[in-house]
């Protein structure tokens, strides 16, 4: 199920270290590397989909679910006055690694539209 290869993978099974922010066993909200706003958190499912496409095409409603509370329960923590939750899928959108993450930035006043 998880990928060798993945920084994600990895980071879902503390081979690789992150800052933590909560985790379930199907679910982790970690801190971003390198972040856009003062919270930039990402929420990955455990399972290796690569990008959301392939994630609706094969999970449950229970699965996605639990991704899209995780997020926004993080963010709403996050928040002064609102969050923004971006999925980036695909070179246009910029997407580098290819296990699905939702981004969740909070903090600051967010432009739009983005990029
Ligand atoms: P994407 O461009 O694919 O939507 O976003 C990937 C995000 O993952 C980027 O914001 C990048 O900073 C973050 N990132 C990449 N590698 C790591 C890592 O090893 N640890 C953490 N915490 N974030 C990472
Ligand atoms: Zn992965």
């Amino acid at each position: 199920m998880a990928d060798p290869d993945c920084p994600f993978c990895k980071i879902f099974a503390r081979e690789i270290p992150a800052q933590e922010v909560t985790r379930t066993q199907n679910v982790l909200v970690f801190r971003d590397l390198n972040p856009q706003a003062p919270t930039h958190l990402l929420a990955i499912p455990q399972r290796h989909v690569a990008d959301l496409g392939e994630f609706v095409r094969s999970a449950d409603a229970a699965e996605v679910g639990a991704l899209f509370t995780a997020a926004s329960h993080a963010g709403r923590e996050a928040s002064v006055s609102g969050y923004r939750i971006v999925v980036n899928e695909g070179p246009d959108a910029g997407q580098s690694v290819a296990h699905l993450h939702l981004h969740v930035l909070a903090g600051r006043s967010l432009r739009w539209p983005p990029g």
